[in-house]
């Protein structure tokens, strides 16, 4: 197949794992015969620097007109002033609105050789593949908000309309179908307005999908039962600000942000896929990096977008086999054992995915 896939490295390391990503999936079209064409565009601090805006026309425009995006991170110090106009966030937060993502893929999948990473015990862990589907376009974070009372009250609104929860769900529970067919709902109907509409429309889409078993929890019980019995879950869908802390309360079972992709899906088949970690300017421009979350960010684009299950099965497995194979960057490997820098790392699973 032929696809464009627009790159947006960003700042700090998001430059230098998107640049693995990249050659990983050069890796793919090779081995597969596919044509991948790579747009590059600017992003976040980069972007600030060049042109004055974290999100210029240019890559927006450049984003549209692709079959997916592949993302770095966006920030780092020289652009952390809060009471800045401009900030490189901003460029994420547009590109969001701009194609309508709406729903956050944040998949965590336990390694079996990377257990003692987490802070977690491997008990508890063991067995752990859960995917987390976070609404990105509504709630708390989009409503109405301000201060009043001479600026002595402050509010915020989370409001949410019924075809907004709808596709949501409905991600959810076509992603549930190629999984395990669990979904559970998370919310606090018995507090709020929002989350009892929730919780009605997600029941209702749930009888469109008639072999997949739902199960309501409330936000609460489940960022305890999340660290007590993780392996329990398969598909958790919830609204923005609940998904927002709930992935990262997920992501620390893994152990590692180095290791953890996510996919941001648009109506269609469009989606933004980027590591789940920042800029990481402490360890930027030093071939210290992981890359692999930014490569499976890639295997999920592969899946998402492009309908290229087997090269996405590809990739992961040439991830799995590195780390079995005991290859590690220095964020996963143990005090004083030998490591492979960021650029090594992606050379080999590129090799891998030639070879297979
Ligand atoms: P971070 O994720 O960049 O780093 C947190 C810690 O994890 C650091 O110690 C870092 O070295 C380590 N780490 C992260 N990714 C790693 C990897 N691939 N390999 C090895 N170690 C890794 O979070 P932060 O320090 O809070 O934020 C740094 C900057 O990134 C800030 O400007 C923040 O706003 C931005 N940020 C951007 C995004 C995004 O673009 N989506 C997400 C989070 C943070």
């Amino acid at each position: 197949m032929k696809a464009t896939i627009a790159v947006l490295p960003g700042d700090g390391i998001g430059v230098e794992v998107t640049a693995e990503a990249q050659k990983v999936l050069t890796a793919v079209a090779e081995a597969r015969g596919h044509t991948f064409v790579f747009e590059t565009g600017l992003v976040g601090g980069a972007a600030i620097d060049a042109v004055g805006v974290p999100l210029p026309d240019e890559t927006l425009t450049l984003c549209q007109a692709a079959d997916a995006i592949l993302f770095g991170a966006a920030g780092g110090p020289k652009w952390d002033d809060p009471r800045a106009a401009v900030r490189p966030e901003q460029g994420l937060l547009s590109l969001r609105k701009g194609l309508g993502l709406y729903a956050n893929l944040r998949p965590v999948k336990l390694n079996p050789v990377l257990i003692n990473a987490s802070t977690i015990k491997p008990e508890v862990l063991q067995g752990t593949d859960l995917i987390v589907v976070r609404e990105l376009t509504g709630g708390l974070y989009f409503g109405e908000r301000g201060r009043k009372d001479g600026g002595n009250t402050a509010y915020d609104t989370m409001i949410y309309t019924v075809p907004e929860i709808e596709r949501v769900a409905r991600a959810a529970f076509r992603l549930a179908a190629g999984r395990r067919r669990h979904v559970t709902s998370v919310d606090k109907a018995n507090v709020l307005e929002s989350s009892r509409l929730w919780r009605e429309t997600v029941t209702r889409v749930a009888a469109e999908f008639p072999d997949i078993t739902l199960e309501h929890l409330l936000v609460d019980a489940c960022a305890m039962h999340l660290i007590r019995r993780p392996s329990t879950f398969d598909v958790i869908v919830t609204e923005n600000m609940f998904g927002d802390i709930l992935t990262d309360e997920a992501s620390m079972l893994a152990g590692s942000m180095g290791m953890l992709p996510s996919a941001s899906l648009a109506e269609g088949s469009l989606g933004l896929y980027e590591p789940i970690h920042g800029s990481a300017p402490d360890i930027a421009g030093q071939d210290m990096a992981n890359p692999l979350a930014a490569i499976l960010s890639a295997a999920l684009l592969l899946r998402y977008s492009l309908g290229l299950e087997e090269e996405a099965i590809i990739v992961e497995a040439a991830v799995d086999r590195a780390l079995a194979e005991g290859y590690r960057t220095p964020d996963i490997a143990e005090p004083d054992s030998e490591t492979l820098g960021t650029r090594a790392m992606g050379d080999l699973i590129a090799h891998l995915v030639a070879k297979s």
